[in-house]
């Protein structure tokens, strides 16, 4: 049985690719409607769009919006509302990286992770709210990180993002907590992704290490699990907050770090 009532609408901010792709899948298995987000190429994700629809005969759109772009953030809610009817349920995930010492940080890299992983995720929620607070009902999901609890070197517009999608998932959680809408954020470890096959590079050029000492030695050193997390394990847990049976659960950050940030 679906743990979604019938034609919930979803909204995956960057989910062409990694985790964002795990999550729209898993909506789409329970019989959400979706609209999928990210950058890419378009035969590639066309075929994802149509991929979706085919196997579990949802509707599947897809937003190019760029979620740096305020205008194009309010007008991917627009259009899902157009579309499909509803917003039901916001997944705050596209993210990018950018790892280099804070003094040698470019500028523009500073920006567009501020952009990307945290004024997004205000825009996104502020376009989509009105609609929950009309249905009395919504869920917002954050992708956070373990960096969003705790920190690490080289990442600091990355850790400081993070932290501040904890704290507007907890101002945000209070705010519509009478009106049957709940925020929350989840704080993945690593999973291994695009975004973190990346890391493995740039990490392996600033300590001049090969990639497996990058894994073993950087990536993996804080997680006491010494495993990488899947994307299904975030996807559950999305669909866990999703669901009626989360409806206690709200203003708080869910790990799924192996410890990490048990320490
Ligand atoms: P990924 O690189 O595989 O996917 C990122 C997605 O965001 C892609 O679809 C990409 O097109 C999209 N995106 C990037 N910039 C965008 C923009 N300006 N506008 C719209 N879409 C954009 O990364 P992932 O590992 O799946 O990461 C997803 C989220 O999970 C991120 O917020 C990331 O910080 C978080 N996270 C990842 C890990 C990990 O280990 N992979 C750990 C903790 C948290």
């Amino acid at each position: 049985m679906s743990r979604l009532h019938q034609d919930r609408s979803v909204i995956i901010t960057g989910s062409t690719s990694g985790i964002g792709l795990g999550i729209a899948h898993a909506f789409a298995r329970e019989g959400a409607n979706v609209t999928l987000n990210g950058f890419g190429d378009a035969d590639e994700i066309e075929k994802i769009r149509a991929g979706l629809e085919a196997e579990f005969g949802v509707k599947v759109r897809y937003s190019h919006a760029d979620m740096s772009k305020p205008a194009e953030i309010s007008a991917m809610v627009g259009g899902t509302v157009s579309a499909l009817g509803r917003c039901d349920i916001l997944v705050n995930n596209a993210g990018i990286q950018h790892v280099a010492p804070v003094d040698e940080f470019p500028l523009e890299k500073w920006d567009a992770i501020v952009a990307v992983n945290l004024s997004s995720v205000f825009h996104a929620t502020r376009a989509a709210l009105p609609h929950m607070k009309a249905a009395n009902w919504g869920r917002v999901i954050n992708i956070a990180s373990a960096h969003g609890l705790v920190a690490s070197p080289y990442k600091s517009a990355y850790v400081a993002a993070k932290h501040g999608v904890v704290g507007f998932t907890k101002a945000c959680a209070l705010e519509v907590a009478e009106q049957g809408i709940t925020v929350n954020a989840i704080c993945p470890g690593y999973v291994l992704t695009p975004l973190v096959e990346k890391q493995i590079d740039d990490q392996a050029k600033v300590h001049g290490i090969p990639r497996e000492n990058v894994i073993r030695d950087i990536l993996l050193a804080p997680q006491p699990n010494k495993r990488f997390a899947e994307i299904d394990e975030v996807a559950s847990l999305a669909l866990y907050l999703a669901s009626d049976a989360a409806q206690g659960v709200t203003g708080t950050s869910i790990s799924i770090d192996g410890g990490w940030t048990a320490r």
